[in-house]
């Protein structure tokens, strides 16, 4: 038993999934002429209340074609310092759309009204960058899973009113937050310019990802996506997959979330576990001891066939997902038990 925390990506197409993509209704997505892809973008489009979905191979093509929207080169856009856009799309914010980002200090990579009305340069000091774009992150990835309340991402909404900045939200774990926090989706596509969902993380999809948006910015986004080389064929057989996912995986990440807890409070337990991080939703950090070396931890692990990945600086971090079963749960629960240093 080959048991994998290391990522919600790594989850394999159900053989439920691959059926439903093995009988989907395909045709040529270029010209819009897929009928399974039509399906999924009106889904989405309707699940969040927003007038148009597009369909994107990843979800780092969906943030950077979001960027490349609602920015011109020279301009700056907010972000907190963990940010996804920031430090895992490749240095795309610049190469893209050379824009530079503004950094912000937040809370497990949340970040605040007030730092956001802070961070904004005035529009009339021409020595600085513009600020145009404000982009959050939900649930945060570097920031261990956590959540935005509503009504922070409804203060941070005001702020981009009050000075006409556009408002994007990275929701590549959107769904997670939704569960947790027993959010409406509606309540988003209020809030939000764009929206990028992943369907290939705790949704158990191989592929996939959309953006969000009104009908007006609908078109420019055909060409950004064009032009990225994100236009693709008969991609219906992927688009089946998101669909099964949205049917299916949406309710039960609950159970990523009770296990993520569950492994949370067995680390706690260790004798060679500094600290846990709150668990929100199915994302764990923790530190081990300054005495204890996190590459000998994870090769003890190895040992026993559980991969965890380091984050650095004595921090581990591992993640549950539709792959990770309630049989190699209670495995992973009594192997930590068990090993002592
Ligand atoms: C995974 C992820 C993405 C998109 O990653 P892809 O691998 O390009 O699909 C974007 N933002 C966050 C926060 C993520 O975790």
């Amino acid at each position: 038993m080959e048991i994998n925390l290391v990522s919600d990506t790594v989850t394999k197409p159900s053989p439920e999934m691959l059926s439903a993509m093995f009988n989907a209704k395909v045709g040529d997505d270029v010209f819009k002429q897929d009928p399974t892809v039509n399906e999924l973008e009106a889904y989405t489009a309707a699940f969040f209340g927003m007038e148009k979905a597009l369909f994107f191979p990843s979800g780092t093509m969906a943030n950077q074609a979001a960027i490349k929207l609602h920015t011109q080169p020279g301009e700056q856009l907010i972000a907190d310092k963990y940010a996804h856009i920031f430090n895992y799309e490749g240095g795309g914010v610049s190469f893209n759309s050379g824009v530079s980002c503004r950094l912000l200090d937040g809370n497990r990579g949340m970040i605040t009204a007030e730092q956001v009305e802070d961070a904004i340069n005035p529009p009339d000091f021409y020595h600085s960058p513009l600020t145009t774009l404000v982009s959050l992150e939900n649930t945060t990835n570097k920031g261990g899973g956590a959540c935005y309340e509503m009504k922070d991402l409804l203060e941070i909404r005001k702020v981009c009113d009050k000075h006409g900045l556009k408002y994007h939200l990275d929701g590549a774990r959107i769904w997670n937050a939704l569960v947790a926090k027993n959010q409406d989706p509606l309540h988003y596509g209020q809030l939000f310019d764009t929206i990028s969902v992943c369907f290939s993380k705790g949704m158990g999809a191989p592929i996939g990802s959309v953006l969000l948006m009104s009908e007006k910015d609908y078109q420019k986004v055909m060409r950004i996506r064009k032009v990225l080389g994100g236009g693709m064929r008969q991609a219906g057989y992927l688009a089946a997959a998101a669909i099964y996912a949205l049917e299916h995986n949406i309710e039960r990440l609950t159970e990523d979330h009770r296990r993520a807890k569950e492994l949370g409070k067995a680390l706690l337990k260790t004798n060679w576990v500094q600290s846990v991080e709150s668990v929100e939703t199915n994302i764990v950090i923790f530190s081990v001891k300054p005495t204890i070396q996190d590459a000998v931890v994870i090769e003890k692990l190895k040992q026993r066939n559980i991969a965890i990945s380091s984050l650095g600086k004595g921090k581990l971090r591992l993640v549950t997902h539709l792959d990770y079963k309630e049989v190699m749960h209670t495995y992973v629960l009594e192997a930590l038990e068990k090993m002592v240093f």
